[in-house]
């Protein structure tokens, strides 16, 4: 039998257990964007930031998150620029970044396309050849630095992660049971930008499960790929993680989101103490000058190593010129 929306007369189409609610689309829509805003009023996002990046890769999330970042974009001063990274694989690089691209053009948000080929000459799967390590590994350092790039040349103030909370959860479970803490200290809503070197991340969708990411989409005609990348092992730690979290998640409706809540302020306690301790060192990449976790920066080491030099102050150059190009007005 059809429910009510527990806020209005129309039908229900999600049942959000934790917050003992049925919604309707409109009020699905609702609860979820102010979620959203709610945490980034909380950090002060939209009242003092001038220009966020986003990172989309064309997926239910990133699309998701861009929807209501724009909508958000409407009543506060921020400017948008989305970022998709073509990384040459196969067929599914090119559609995702032409889904990016249509979307982009249809809401009329700032966008820039950069293809791993004409930057490196490789594809992410050949580099990962190269350095002998594994595709998903090398994809995330790549990943990592060109939006690096582009947000500290573009002077924006923030990268956005469509990071959902179970990706979160996963990713933060995972950091922890391998006993990698200091990356564990990353997974907050908002990271600092340190001058010069590295720009800020958020992750607006901090507190929206997956599932409601995927509704958002649905049921707003959000465009998104529905295939996973071709390249993406058959069975991660994440995803049995993400099974383990869901199955606890049917037994106890919202334990999920008490983690995240709890996760969020253990957190914010660690990052306050570094932030006043000496304990935090930061490094600069000997090469490109870019934040380090040693002299020489991931990407400037792998480059180094499987194609002869290190290429991050040269990529900077051709990053500066692309966004130089982009911000020219036309003749
Ligand atoms: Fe990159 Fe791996 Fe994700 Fe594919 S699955 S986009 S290779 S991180
Ligand atoms: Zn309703
Ligand atoms: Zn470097």
């Amino acid at each position: 039998m059809p429910y009510r929306c527990s806020r209005c007369d129309k039908q229900a189409i999600a049942n959000i257990k934790y917050a003992r609610l049925r919604l309707c689309r409109e009020h699905l829509t609702t609860y979820i964007e102010k979620k959203v805003e709610s945490i980034l009023r909380k950090y002060k996002v939209l009242e003092t930031t001038r220009r966020i990046v986003l990172a989309v890769s064309g997926g239910k999330d990133s699309m998701a998150m861009t929807w209501v970042l724009w909508r958000l974009s409407q009543r506060y001063p921020i400017k948008l620029l989305v970022t998709n990274i073509d990384l040459g694989i196969d067929g599914y690089s090119r559609r995702s970044s032409e889904i990016v691209r249509k979307y982009s053009q249809e809401l009329g948000i700032d966008y820039i396309i950069v293809k791993l080929e004409d930057l490196l000459a490789y594809n992410i799967k050949s580099l990962s050849r190269l350095a002998r390590r594994s595709t998903c590994s090398m994809c995330g350092v790549v990943k990592r630095y060109l939006l690096n790039l582009i947000a500290l040349e573009s002077k924006a103030d923030y990268v956005a992660l469509g990071h959902n909370l179970d990706d979160i959860l996963a990713y933060s479970l995972k950091s922890f049971l391998s006993g990698d803490y200091i990356s564990l200290v990353k997974f907050t809503p908002i990271t600092k930008s340190i001058d010069g070197i590295a720009v800020g991340r958020l992750r607006p969708f901090y507190k929206v499960y997956e599932k409601e990411a995927l509704l958002l989409a649905l049921t707003n005609k959000v465009p998104f790929i529905v295939d996973e990348c071709p390249l993406r092992p058959e069975s991660s730690i994440e995803f049995h993680i993400k099974s383990f979290l869901n199955s606890i998640e049917e037994e106890k409706p919202g334990i999920k989101i008490q983690w995240i809540n709890n996760l969020e302020k253990s957190l914010r306690d660690i990052q306050r103490n570094l932030d006043v301790g000496e304990n935090l060192r930061v490094y600069k990449c000997s090469y490109c000058g870019l934040l380090s976790k040693s002299n020489i920066c991931s990407f400037c080491n792998t480059t180094k190593r499987v194609l002869g030099r290190p290429l991050g102050a040269e990529l900077r150059e051709t990053i500066k010129r692309i966004i130089m190009v982009k911000n020219s007005p036309s003749i």
